[in-house]
This record gives structure tokens, C-alpha cells and sequence, in this order.
């Protein structure tokens, strides 16, 4: 059941309503959206037009504490007795009504977040349709460990839910990485309480309205809030058995002493710095390849440049760099920003003024820390009340601010090294570890420098590909444990191991 109140008045509350929104959601728990226990709501402001377009509940410890109670009891009544099978033809269920629903769902996560439409509909839900697919077949693929002791003892070994998971997920691919988390979590047979981040409560809502149509109530429950408000209560809940998050790695250190507090498991995916490194080779010919790494370089502004992964700095070999960098500096600017409902837009709005700020700041400081603007710089590209940024190319040294902290918008910095050995002592003076990027013509160069950065994703000759079936994570201070993948399973579930006698004889110690 929806709630209903006096509509929001924004240019883009008709889309809204065209979408079917409600003026306001309250928390998705046990099965039903109910008011905030303190009755509170908060605007969720679009990024198209900074206006508010629908309303969100503002949850505390008391919503929480509710959402817990109720994917305890769902865990211990129902879901905890759902066969494999079962769980697998639900998550197959789910897939199936995100794939009827995707027009939708693509237009309401592109007003919620202010990403382009043509990226929400070719990218967030697929992907996330694919991630519930790929969950479902795994589960039933699975087959067991039983290993022999001796003559007359069995060793088994089964793998258990956690019981109630927490997850709390940032706000640049909001259906997305509730599908990177959810999909796991309950093919393992656990009951989740989600928080999503206050920039982005809509969609996720939109969501639980179809899976409420295939999942017993409490399985999955939505706590909508504050990092500081819901996201600390859930984080510190005493009901949960583990802490799945993506976010910032400032909120991961906080994520990780709650944690500890109770002694519960984490998976940690945070920011990045990631580099791509671009060999000399890649300009040996004027082909399909060198437009494919240029256009690679140019992918640093995918989704706005709010990826953690996004290569935040280019490392260009310093005997191509002025051909190479021309030719990516001209790409960059074909690239066609503004309004993100339009489906000729390729780079729409970043999700919030604080984050319009912030990279605004970023460019600044750039440019007063000696580097050189190329493309872009930090004049809002689109003025209709929105958080518009131009696509920036800086240049400049690794040792500067704008290559060692995350920027989080469509701006990169490059620099040139010199050889390999340099390239990867660049590549790894950071913090992070999250993804990188190696471009070269030489199949040596293509295993032997990826062996050598410390990231727990290098992609050689490509950029941004995130299959549901390869695993991914950050090393260094991007986080610990990985998503994707059947590995991600064994991050939701712990291992029961029954020894079995079938020796008849006595014990014989006393
Ligand atoms: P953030 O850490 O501020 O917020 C992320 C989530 O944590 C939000 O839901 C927020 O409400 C919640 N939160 C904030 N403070 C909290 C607290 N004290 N206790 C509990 N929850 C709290 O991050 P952000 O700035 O919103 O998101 C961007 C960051 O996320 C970037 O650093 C980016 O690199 C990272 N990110 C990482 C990945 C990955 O897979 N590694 C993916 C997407 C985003």
C-alpha cells in the first residue's frame, strides 16, 4: 500500500507522476511500506533540476529496530525453510519483473540520480537483471563437500546462512548495487535490512513494490535515512549477523569498528584512484584499436564520473602523450551533456550540490596547485537549477591532491611516465586499490604490468565491463572482500562442518 499526501510541486512532478510515484514512500519493512516511527520525511531533491520531486521517510533507530525484528522473524518462520529451488525461482521471478518494468525503472533512476537514461536502460538494470539471473543458477549448480577421515568417519561440510544481514549502499547506482548486494545475500538464504543513501531513496522503493509481489514479507526490508541517523543504526543493530557496504572509505572505517563491536563479518567496497596506463603501442597504427583506447581514456566521464572505478588519472607514455591526449581531449568534448531524460544525452547531472561543489572545489584547487586545464573546467555545463559539470581533463603530477584524493565527477588528470617501471610505481602511489586500467599492443606488457599494479581489478585493452561471473573488489584502502561472482556466497554464509562415525566401537578415552 502506498502513502499518499499533498503531491510535491516540481517541474519534474509530473514525470513523476507520469511514473506512477507516490508523493512519498515510507520504509519498505515486513512485507509493506509504513510511516517513520517518528513520523519524519525528508525532500529527495533531483538532480535535473535541484528541485524536490517526491518525498522519502526519514528513518532512526526505532525504523530499524523494527526492520530487524521483522527479517528475524521472516528468517526463523519462513525463509530459512525455502529450498534452493524455491529461492532460485524467486530470484528468477524477480529478474523477469525488473526486465517488464525496465522502461520504468531505468526513467525513475534517472530522475532519482540524474544519471543519463540511455545509461540506465542499457547498463543499471540489465545488469541487474543479469545479477539476479546469474544468483538463482549458481545456487542450484553448487554441489557439495564430503570428505573421507578415516574407514568410518565422514567429514561434511555445509554451508550456512548468516541469519540477517545489514547493507548500506551508496547513491551512484542505486537499483544496482542493491542488486549487487541483494542477489547474493538471498540466494545464500539470508533476510536483509537495506539502507539506501539519503541522495538517492526512490528507485530502490520502486523496486520493493515488485518484489514484495514474489518474496515472503520481512525476507527484504528498506530502511530509508541518514548515514548518521539509519545508517549507524543499522550498522551498530545487535540483530544482525554481518555488514555489507559501499560507500566511501571514511564510512567503511566507521562500518568496520561497529563491526567489530559485535564481532560480525564485513565486506567492504570503497573508493578508488583507479589509473589507466596507456603504452606507446597503442598509436602504432591508426585503427579500431586506437579509437577503442581513446575512447577507453574518454570513459573516465561514464556515469558523471561517480564510479569508483573510473581512472581518475591517465598515465600516458610520454612519447605519444601530446598525439594521444589531443585525440582524447577531442573526444571528450563530443561528448553530449545536459538533460538525462533526453536519450541523445550521454552525461547527465552529478547527484547532488554537495557533490556539484566538491568537484567544483577539486578543479580549483587543480588549477591552484599548477595544473593545466585541458578540456572542461569548473563552469556549470547546463544551467536550468541542475548540478551540471563539463567533462575535465587536468594535467599535472601524481604528488598533487587532485591525483591522490577522489574526485567523484567526470574529471581526470593525467601525467606521463617514461617506462613500465615507472608506470607502475605511478600506478601504485596511492591510497587505493581499486581498479586499473592497461592499454598496449604487446602481449607481454598486457600480463606482466597488470600482475604488477595492486588493484583487484585490471582491465587490459577495455575499461568499465562488470560481468555478474567475474569477481570484483579493492585492494589497499578500497575495501576487503568481493562482490560479483559465486565466491561473493561464501561472504554471506558460514561453514558447518559435521563429522560423522559410523564406527561402532567404543570410544575408549575413559
Ligand atoms: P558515504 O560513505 O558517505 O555513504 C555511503 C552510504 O553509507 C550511504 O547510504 C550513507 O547514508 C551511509 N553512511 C554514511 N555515514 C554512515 C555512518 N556513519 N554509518 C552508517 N552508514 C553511513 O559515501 P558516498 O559519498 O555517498 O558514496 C560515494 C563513495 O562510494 C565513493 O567513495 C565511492 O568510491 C564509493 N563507492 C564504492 C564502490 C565500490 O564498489 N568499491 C561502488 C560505489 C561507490
Amino acid at each position: 500500500a502506498r502513502l499518499r499526501s499533498t503531491a510535491v510541486e516540481s517541474a519534474l512532478s509530473s514525470v513523476a507522476d507520469g511514473l506512477g510515484l507516490p508523493s512519498k514512500y515510507g520504509h519498505y519493512i515486513n512485507g509493506q511500506f509504513v510511516e517513520p516511527a517518528n513520523g519524519q520525511y525528508f525532500d529527495n531533491i533531483s538532480p535535473i533540476d535541484g528541485q524536490p520531486f517526491i518525498q522519502a521517510a526519514r528513518g532512526t533507530k526505532a525504523d530499524v529496530d523494527a526492520a530487524v525484528l521483522a527479517a528475524n522473524t521472516a528468517y526463523r518462520t519462513t525463509w530459512s525453510k525455502v529450498s534452493v529451488t524455491e529461492r532460485s525461482n524467486m530470484l528468477l521471478k524477480i529478474a523477469d519483473l525488473l526486465e517488464e518494468n525496465l522502461e520504468r525503472l531505468a526513467t525513475i533512476e534517472c530522475v532519482d540520480n540524474g544519471k543519463a537514461l540511455r545509461e540506465t536502460k542499457a547498463a543499471d538494470i540489465p545488469l541487474s537483471i543479469d545479477h539476479f539471473r546469474y544468483f538463482a543458477g549458481v545456487i542450484r549448480a553448487e554441489e557439495g563437500a564430503a570428505s573421507e577421515i578415516d574407514a568410518n568417519t565422514l567429514s561434511l561440510s555445509i554451508q550456512e546462512p548468516l541469519g540477517v544481514v545489514g547493507q548500506i549502499i551508496p547513491w551512484n547506482f542505486p537499483i544496482l548495487m542493491a542488486a549487487w548486494k541483494l542477489a547474493p545475500a538471498l540466494a545464500a538464504g539470508n533476510c536483509v535490512v537495506l539502507k539506501p543513501a539519503e541522495q538517492t531513496p526512490t528507485s530502490i522503493m520502486a523496486v520493493m513494490e515488485l518484489l514484495s509481489t514474489v518474496l515472503p514479507p520481512g525476507v527484504v526490508n528498506v530502511v530509508s535515512g541518514f548515514g548518521g541517523e539509519a545508517g549507524e543504526a543499522l550498522a551498530t543493530n545487535k540483530g544482525i549477523a554481518k555488514l555489507g557496504f559501499t560507500g566511501s572509505t571514511a564510512t567503511g572505517k566507521n562500518i568496520l569498528h561497529a563491526a567489530a563491536e559485535s564481532l560480525i563479518p564485513t565486506t567492504l567496497e570503497l573508493g578508488g584512484k583507479s589509473p589507466s596506463l596507456f603504452f606507446s603501442s597503442v598509436l602504432d597504427k591508426d585503427d579500431d584499436f586506437l579509437d577503442k583506447a581513446v575512447e577507453g581514456a574518454v570513459l573516465f566521464a561514464l556515469n558523471q564520473g561517480e564510479v569508483c572505478t573510473c581512472q581518475s588519472r591517465l598515465l600516458v607514455q610520454e612519447d605519444i602523450y601530446e598525439r594521444f591526449m589531443e585525440k582524447v581531449v577531442a573526444r571528450t568534448e563530443a561528448i553530449k551533456t545536459g538533460d538525462p531524460l533526453d536519450e541523445a544525452t550521454m552525461m547527465g547531472a552529478q547527484v547532488s550540490s554537495a557533490q556539484h561543489e566538491k568537484i567544483v572545489n577539486y578543479i580549483n584547487l587543480g588549477t591552484s596547485e599548477g595544473a593545466k586545464v585541458l578540456t572542461g573546467g569548473a563552469a556549470n555545463d547546463v544551467v536550468n537549477g541542475g548540478y551540471y559539470i563539463k567533462p575535465t581533463i587536468l594535467s599535472g603530477t601524481n604528488d598533487m591532491k587532485i591525483f591522490q584524493e577522489e574526485i567523484f565527477g567526470p574529471v581526470t588528470s593525467v601525467t606521463t611516465f617514461r617506462d613500465e617501471e615507472e608506470a607502475v610505481a605511478i600506478a601504485n602511489d596511492t591510497v587505493y586499490g581499486l581498479g586499473a586500467g592497461v592499454w598496449t599492443r604487446d602481449a607481454h606488457q598486457a600480463y606482466t604490468v597488470p600482475r604488477q599494479i595492486q588493484a583487484g581489478r585490471v582491465w587490459v585493452n577495455c575499461y568499465h565491463a562488470y560481468p555478474a561471473h567475474a569477481p570484483f573488489g579493492g585492494y589497499k584502502q578500497s575495501g576487503s572482500g568481493r562482490e560479483t561472482h559465486k565466491m561473493m556466497l561464501n561472504h554471506y554464509r558460514q561453514t558447518k562442518n559435521m563429522l560423522v562415525s559410523y564406527d561402532k566401537s567404543k570410544l575408549g578415552f575413559f
